[in-house]
């Protein structure tokens, strides 16, 4: 995410992080790197400047009242104005009447019913609720089917009206359908069109008119950069949105759009789309996002993410079974599955600090376990269960089954044992004092 303006940046704060002291002529020179940078991200060049200008005259002002180096003052600085660029705080869903109703708009391709599926499966898994979608876009009966197809998917029920040709009426449908069925949120999920468009302007606007949406999400593609900021200004004039959703930065987006959007609608970026999957969505924090850009990482999502995917009573499982010893192929099979699901690997390296930055030119292909899963299916049910079991002769069928060298296979096997010995040690505590007091 954003690699191209991250290295920018670095290169930038260069020409400080040698120097002793701020000076106007050193600031000068700095600002000017990062300007570029952020006109290379596509960034407006208004934000840009203004952002620069900002930037500058708090680096100068801060310099005599602290003792931090020069290059450490200005990534805070940097930090924070990023921050505050982006919206500053988290915005959240309001999500108090019930039924909540949640209007979708964008252009057609921008991921909207992508999105629609992500938020209600979001809304369902983290936040407890029962929503429902509803299939308004009457001109293309395949985004209807895509829906439905999401909705089976993630398990949330689609409310559809294929005979009508009526928006405003399937809207108002829905609503009155998740009333009678219990759902306390509607998702509604628009036509778009391939550009701005007067008709489908006026359609949402009747549309809104006649549901009142508590909330209206614009949705739109983090790669088209400025040409985002335009679409949002435009749909925004029109619909005063409550939010703006930037899909698909988890391709090589330059940023301009996650960079210019408050500034220039000022409207808060409220999710993010990192990939295809229903899991690929993210409550947009700007603080978070700033981290990331200046590549020192993003931890807490990190642990947030591990946090959705794993569960307690599971892990509570796992724990005795490490306890007495008996973690086995199956459970390390199924972790892998749990970490598959955090999203693309990349993408998680990316919220490590300082790895996201070593990381950047190396290709991590998202099937990176691929070899493992292979090796392991390869298993019996018993050598799963019972991997001291795995002796040269298994060893070999269990290369052939799953067309992996023997070395390969070799090297899993010892790196599990690896990994049983620590775990025992770890759920040792008389063991694990042993260790520690042997330590430097
Ligand atoms: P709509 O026309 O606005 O409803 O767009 P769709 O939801 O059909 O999405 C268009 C394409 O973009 C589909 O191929 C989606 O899989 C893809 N897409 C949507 N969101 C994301 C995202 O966050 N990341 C990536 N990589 N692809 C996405």
């Amino acid at each position: 995410m954003f690699e191209n303006l991250s290295d920018k940046l670095d290169r930038a704060f260069k020409v400080l992080k040698g120097q002793g002291t701020i000076t106007e002529i050193n600031v000068a020179e700095t600002m000017k790197e990062i300007r570029k940078a952020l006109l290379d991200a596509d960034v407006n060049y208004k934000t840009a400047k203004s952002f620069t200008d900002d930037v500058k005259q708090k680096a100068l002002g801060a310099n005599v009242l602290t003792a931090v180096s020069p290059g450490q003052l200005l990534t805070k600085l940097m930090n924070d104005e990023l921050a505050a660029l982006m919206g500053g705080t988290t915005s959240e869903l309001t999500l108090t009447a019930s039924p909540t109703v949640i209007l979708i708009a964008g252009l057609n391709g921008a991921g909207k019913t992508t999105f629609t599926g992500k938020l209600a499966n979001f809304l369902k898994t983290q936040k407890n609720k029962k929503p429902l979608l509803v299939a308004d876009d009457i001109y293309r009966p395949a985004a209807i089917d895509q829906l439905e197809v999401l909705g089976e998917q993630i398990g949330v029920p689609v409310y559809t009206n294929r005979e009508s040709k009526d928006p405003i009426a399937i809207a108002k449908e829905g609503i009155a359908h998740a009333k009678q069925n219990g759902n306390n949120i509607v998702i509604i999920d628009t036509a778009g069109r391939l550009a701005i468009d007067e008709a489908m302007m006026v359609e949402i606007e009747q549309v809104k008119a006649a549901v009142n949406p508590h909330e209206i999400l614009f949705v739109v593609d983090s790669m088209t950069g400025q040409d985002a900021v335009n679409t949002a200004k435009v749909f925004n004039d029109r619909l005063d949105f409550t939010g703006v959703v930037l899909t698909k930065l988890d391709g090589d987006t330059r940023g301009g759009a996650a960079l210019s959007i408050k500034s220039v609608v000022n409207k808060p970026i409220k999710f993010i789309g990192t990939g295809e999957k229903m899991e690929a969505i993210d409550v947009f924090h700007p603080d978070r996002m700033a981290s990331r850009i200046l590549g020192m990482g993003d931890v807490v999502s990190l642990v947030e993410r591990a946090q959705m995917q794993f569960d307690e009573k599971e892990a509570a499982e796992l724990q005795k079974k490490i306890r007495k010893n008996k973690f086995d192929f199956n459970d390390f099979f199924n972790q892998i599955q749990q970490i598959k699901k955090m999203g693309n690997m990349k993408d998680l390296m990316g919220m490590i600090p300082g790895v996201g930055k070593m990381m950047k030119d190396v290709d991590v292909p998202d099937d990176a376990f691929k070899g493992i899963e292979a090796i392991i299916n390869s298993m019996t049910p018993a050598e799963k269960e019972n991997p001291d079991l795995i002796n040269p002769s298994r060893r070999n069928r269990i290369s052939k089954g799953s067309g992996r060298d023997i070395q390969e296979v070799n090297r899993l096997i010892k790196q599990f044992e690896d990994m049983r010995k620590v775990m025992k040690q770890m759920s040792n505590p008389a063991a694990m004092a042993a260790m520690m007091k042997r330590m430097p």
